[in-house]
Parts: C-alpha cells; sequence; structure tokens
C-alpha cells in the first residue's frame, strides 16, 4: 500500500490519522514499515537516514540485537503478569548507580506519568500546590505541565484543562533573576526545568545559567525537578546531572531509561522518594503519595533497559553518538558558509539544531529562536525527507550510537541540495 492510500484509510478511524499531534504531516506522513541501526524503510520502499530515533528514545540504534535478545527471551518467559520481579530492582539499582540525584527509582508508563509523579511528590513534600516553570521547556502532555510549554503563547494550550489548575502554574524566563524573583512568591513549592534547555536544549541552557538556577532554588528550600527524559543516558550515561555535576531533588527519566521500550522512571532523594513507601500514611491510608499503574516495571521493559545499561553505562555509545551529532553541525555550518546562507547549526550532545536567517543565536529569546517561520521550516523538513532524511521536530534532530560517519556524510548531501532548494 502506498503512504497515501494509508493516510486516507487513517484519517477514516485516527483523529487526524495519527496517534501523536507531531507525527501528522500536510498532506501525508510516511509509514514506516521497519528500522534498523540509524535507518528506517516506509511501505513504499523508500529508506531513511533516521534522525528522530524513536523521539530521541533509540540511544543505541533501531533494534539492537541485545535489545530485540532481551526481549525475544522474556516475552517467551512471561510478557507480562503485573508482579513483582528481579529485574526491577536489577534496572532500578543501575538508575541509582548512575544518576547523583536517585537513592530511590520508581519506573512510570511513560515521560509525561514521570512528570506527573514528580509534581505530585514536589507538592506533597513543600505542602505547597504552585510550582515554577520555565518558558517553553517541554514536560510531556499532562494537565499540569502544557501550560508554558510553547514560548510566548497564549497560555491556553489546550481546551479542556481546568483554569483552577492552570492558575497553580507559574512561568518565568531560564534567568537566575527571573527565577529569584518568581520564587518571592511563597505558595511555590517546586520548581521544574528541562535539563537540557528547552526542547532538548533548541533554546540551549548554558552549564553556568543551569547551576546557578539550581542555587537560586535551593536557597528558596523549594524542590527541583530536572527533566532528563531527553538528556537521560544521552547527555552522559548520568545525564546532564552527572556530566556538568549539577544535582537535583527529582529527576525525571524515559525513552533511553527503558532500552527505548515504553515507559519511564522518576528517581530521586530517599525523604522525598520514600513518601511512596506504603510504610508511610496519610490520614490512616498509605502510602503517602499515591501512585500505581498497570503497567509500570514491566518484565518486558526491564529485560531491555537491563540489556541496554551495560551498553549505556561506560559512556562509549554517548561518545560515537556525539561525535555524529557533532560532525552534522560541522557539515552543516560548512554548507551554509559556502551557500552564503546565514544560519547556524547548533547543539549539545548527540543533538542538532539549526536557525535560519543569523549564524548566532545571541540575544534571541525562546519565541524567536522558536519562531522560524512555518513555511520555511515545513521546506526544510520536506526537502530533507524527500532526500531521504527524516529528522525529530521542528529543525531538529538525535544521533545515536549506530550512526555512522558514511550515513552523516550522505545527510549533508541531502542537506546542501535542500539548502540551495530553499
Ligand atoms: N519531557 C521531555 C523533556 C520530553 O522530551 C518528553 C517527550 N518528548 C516528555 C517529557 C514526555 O514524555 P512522553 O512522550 O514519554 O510522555
Amino acid at each position: 500500500m502506498m503512504n497515501q492510500d494509508l493516510s486516507t484509510r487513517a484519517r477514516a478511524s485516527l483523529p487526524g490519522g495519527v496517534s501523536h499531534e507531531l507525527r501528522y504531516r500536510d498532506p501525508y506522513p510516511v509509514f514506516i514499515d521497519r528500522a534498523q541501526g540509524g535507518e528506517k524503510w516506509d511501505v513504499e520502499g523508500r529508506r531513511y537516514i533516521d534522525f528522530k530515533m524513536g523521539s530521541a528514545s533509540q540511544m543505541l540504534g533501531h533494534c539492537h540485537p541485545a535489545i530485540v535478545e532481551a526481549i525475544q527471551k522474556q516475552a517467551e518467559r512471561s510478557v507480562f503478569s503485573a508482579d513483582c520481579h528481579t529485574r526491577e530492582i536489577e534496572w532500578a539499582e543501575w538508575v541509582n548507580r548512575l544518576y547523583p540525584s536517585a537513592d530511590r527509582t520508581r519506573f512510570t508508563a511513560s515521560g509525561t506519568e514521570s512528570t506527573m509523579l514528580a509534581l505530585r511528590l514536589g507538592r506533597a513534600y513543600s505542602g505547597k500546590d504552585h510550582v515554577l516553570r520555565v518558558e517553553g521547556h517541554f514536560h510531556g502532555w499532562h494537565d499540569h505541565a502544557l501550560k508554558g510549554a510553547k514560548p510566548g503563547s497564549d497560555q491556553v494550550p489546550s481546551l479542556g484543562i481546568p483554569d483552577a489548575i492552570n492558575d497553580l502554574i507559574h512561568i518565568c524566563a531560564a534567568d537566575p533573576q527571573a527565577m529569584e524573583s518568581a520564587l518571592q512568591d511563597d505558595r511555590i513549592g517546586t520548581v521544574i526545568i528541562e535539563a537540557s534547555g528547552a526542547n532538548y536544549g533548541c533554546v540551549p541552557l548554558a552549564t553556568d545559567t543551569l547551576r546557578a538556577l539550581h542555587d537560586v532554588v535551593r536557597a528558596a528550600g523549594v524542590v527541583l525537578i530536572f527533566d532528563e527524559i531527553i538528556t537521560g543516558f544521552r547527555w552522559s550515561p548520568g545525564g546532564r546531572q552527572a556530566r556538568d555535576g549539577i544535582v537535583p531533588d527529582l529527576t525525571t527519566l524515559a525513552k533511553v531509561v527503558t532500552g527505548g521500550l515504553p515507559g519511564g522512571a522518576i528517581c530521586g532523594r530517599a525523604d522525598i522518594m520514600e513518601l511512596l513507601n506504603n510504610a508511610t500514611v496519610r490520614n490512616g491510608f498509605g502510602p503517602a503519595v499515591s501512585h500505581k499503574g498497570t503497567f509500570n516495571g514491566s518484565p518486558l521493559i526491564a529485560a531491555a533497559a537491563c540489556a541496554a545499561m551495560p551498553l549505556l553505562a561506560n559512556g562509549e555509545a554517548q561518545a560515537q553518538a556525539d561525535a555524529m551529532a557533532e560532525r552534522m553541525r560541522d557539515g552543516m555550518n560548512a554548507a551554509m558558509k559556502r551557500q552564503g546562507v546565514a544560519g547556524i547549526a547548533y547543539g549539545d550532545s548527540s543533538i542538532f539544531h539549526v536557525f535560519f536567517g543569523r549564524d548566532r543565536l545571541d540575544g534571541l529569546g525562546p519565541a524567536e529562536i522558536r519562531g522560524l517561520p512555518k513555511p520555511l521550516v515545513k521546506a526544510y523538513r520536506d526537502g530533507m525527507l524527500s532526500r531521504g532524511v527524516d529528522m525529530m521536530a521542528y529543525t531538529s534532530g538525535l544521533t545515536s550510537s549506530a550512526h555512522t560517519p558514511e550515513l552523516i556524510d550522505e545527510a549533508l548531501l541531502a542537506f546542501d541540495d535542500t539548502l540551495s532548494e530553499m
């Protein structure tokens, strides 16, 4: 079947023909049939170099043999039984060993659930309902996460979220002084920050700034959550916090922590995390902070995660992915220079972004950096896709440890071509 026909069929049964609004594409998306390493193929047999990589989850490349084998073996023993099992202990021990903030870990079923639980814990521990978040940072799609997720937006990111919830969410700039003054409001008990800066570093957050934000939150005695759902196991085996030595109270994880399967985790300080312990009580009931979820810590996912952990723990996978992203950024900058196009390719770790129109980001705020004209972004993404290169979102992409210099150089040819066409 052709992509276009599948899209027509999909729109009759799925709203917009998709299961995630960012998968929508005009006139129709490509339907992927299989993926391997840093590549994937659609139902028409077209091959793509993949820089979406399962929304940043496939850090070791698609279908890494160790992960596939672990899933197959576990599936034969039990797909799911909703019981305690040894692998979830092993898995939590990996997280606690690698993450400086982690005394305890609790598994969830998605990144969104991780930030939802982390905010609940922050509120329970601090006894305060109000939360401070940074403009443009993304923390999933639940009711407490959407306000402020888009820079410069009208603050009504979705219908269906009660005003009473939005009223609890305060937004400030990624600036220590702005955060300090926002924290003067003593109704705020929790701060959440996307460890990379907004949208996996599309709006970069310098290490000094992150450290200063951390210090300001610490001084205010407020619970600090780092959302490391993208940066976790990617910026280093212990995420950004281990790489840069800046430690929050709680950390949210997903994507790579599961070996690239559905799920998530939160980890953090024992005194906060132990509110989830059944031995604690609230109004005679326990545990103090309630958290359930049928598929949390599922054995199939734990098996994949425990197969991935040794491959992620020594930093080699990250070094390979980082080198490939750097090759991509360097090549893109060289191509723009060669063609006389004003623009900059930038990014940290295994992530690359491109901004068109200026060769420096200095002085630009999140709304400007994220505000390239939609037709320009579409021309860029469509140009890359038609040349067999798929990106993550906006103008950004990610590499994995399976990307090779050959794949990057091929993708750079597509970039060069796309640029001249634009
Ligand atoms: N936080 C960040 C920083 C993310 O990038 C994402 C997903 N892209 C989420 C939270 C939400 O995770 P999930 O899609 O698994 O719900």
